[in-house]
């Protein structure tokens, strides 16, 4: 195993033209005394639309490295793969996001869950966790339940785990298991259950990205209970320590929070949780890179707008088939989208503001955003010509690009945390 830093970013580079900007963001933090090692996530989905290989993640993320001379440890991650799909990603990525989701209600064999009851009579009962105010109560009938929803997703871990291990022939990487990608959220005493079971089929995982309650659209702010969210946060960071110690998974596992881009008004009740606790956290905000690319397109003027109008009206054309794989997780309402033609007569600024997540600005259209999230499908059909747009426009994107990172998701998540190693303190 491969120890995970006690705070991870995930950031996306989907037509691998971004890693330097994005570097320049954390070398900056590193500067400011935030001690963050990037992690380049681009899930299987991503490369299947954009028609990309993880190699040339790993080469991006390698030359900027290098140029810039990056002291620090950063991966590659082989995000939301399964049995299936695991293969190509064996020898570019060291971080390794198993995504166990379609297996989460699959009901495993009554022997299993019979014998997964009695092998843990300590998660009936009364099960006390340290930074927890109240006891769970959980009744053999819920550990029951809660197995049948999730031991196949846990053995399943463990198969692709091995896979893994086996294909790189050594366990030089970190293991993620993620469980966002489904329909409802998993409670703390759920999640107890899950590293329960992970343990017991032998995934040394140092993150877990449970889904957590509200709504995580694509691009624009979470939606949801503030409170209760803040809440089972904190019980889940209490669920981990316990469950290290419990369980003997690694002493790094830590939360991840796949937030799906600019969950803003999580960063403070998160950052909160983090310095009460000691806890480490990894967090990916993927799209908001390809965002900041259009953003800085349109500011370049002149050709740069008119791509950035162009892709646009292709994707409100298209808006149908663009958001149908990711129905779960936005929220567009279609009147209040610009037409193209509204669009097309915009200045930069208004094309940039209408885009930019700054909640502050009564011009930002989460709609518009939410739509060129998904959108990037357009770009990658456009082929050489986009990826010449980037390296056209280099420096406005770039602008953007770090100074999204920074200012709008770096800072207001990890400033003035302690970067001593994780000391669970409740
Ligand atoms: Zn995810």
């Amino acid at each position: 195993m491969k120890p995970c830093p006690k705070f991870t970013f995930g950031v996306g580079d989907r037509f691998a033209h971004g890693a330097h900007a994005q570097l320049r963001a954390f070398l900056s933090a590193r500067k400011e005394g935030i001690d963050l090692t990037p992690v380049w996530n681009k899930s299987n989905r991503e490369h299947e639309i954009i028609g990309s290989e993880p190699q040339q993640t790993r080469d991006a993320a390698d030359r900027a490295v290098a140029d810039l001379a990056w002291p620090g440890d950063y991966f590659l991650d082989a995000d939301h793969i399964n049995l299936d799909t695991v293969d190509r990603y064996l020898a570019p990525c060291d971080f390794f996001t198993l995504d166990v989701a379609d297996d989460i209600g699959e009901p495993p064999d009554p022997d299993e869950i019979a014998a997964f009851v009695k092998q843990h009579p300590e998660l009936t009962g009364a099960v006390a966790i340290e930074g927890i105010a109240e006891p769970f109560e959980i009744s053999r009938e819920d550990v029951e339940q809660c197995a049948t929803l999730f031991l196949r997703a846990a053995r399943k871990a463990g198969m692709i785990y091995r896979r893994i291990l086996e294909g790189r022939g050594a366990d030089d990487f970190v293991t993620e298991v993620s469980m966002d990608e489904t329909g409802a959220p998993q409670t703390p005493p759920e999640l107890l259950v899950i590293l329960a079971a992970l343990a017991d089929h032998g995934v040394p995982l140092q993150t877990i990205a449970p889904k957590f309650t509200g709504r995580f659209n694509k691009g624009v702010d979470y939606a949801g209970d503030l409170a209760q969210f803040e809440r089972e946060f904190n019980d889940d960071l209490a669920v981990i320590a316990h469950a290290v110690k419990t369980y003997g998974l690694p002493a790094t596992l830590k939360l991840s929070v796949h937030s799906g881009s600019d969950k803003f008004s999580l960063y403070e009740p998160i950052n909160r949780a983090l310095a009460r606790t000691g806890a480490g956290l990894h967090l990916t905000t993927a799209g908001t890179n390809w965002l900041e690319e259009l953003i800085g397109l349109a500011e370049a003027g002149r050709d740069g707008l008119a791509l950035a109008k162009d892709i646009y009206a292709r994707a409100f054309v298209k808006r149908r088939d663009l958001c149908a794989p990711y129905a779960a997780v936005i929220d567009i309402d279609e009147d209040r989208l610009p037409s193209p033609a509204a669009v097309n007569a915009w200045s930069a600024d208004q094309f940039a503001s209408a885009l930019r997540h700054d909640p502050a600005n009564p011009a930002c259209n989460p709609h518009l955003r939410q739509l060129l999230h998904v959108g990037f499908k357009i770009a990658a059909q456009l082929g050489d010509t986009y990826l010449e747009a980037l390296r056209t426009h280099r420096e406005p994107i770039a602008r953007n690009v770090t100074t999204n990172l920074l200012d709008r998701h770096i800072r207001p998540l990890f400033a003035d945390l302690r970067p001593a190693p994780p000391a669970f303190q409740p």
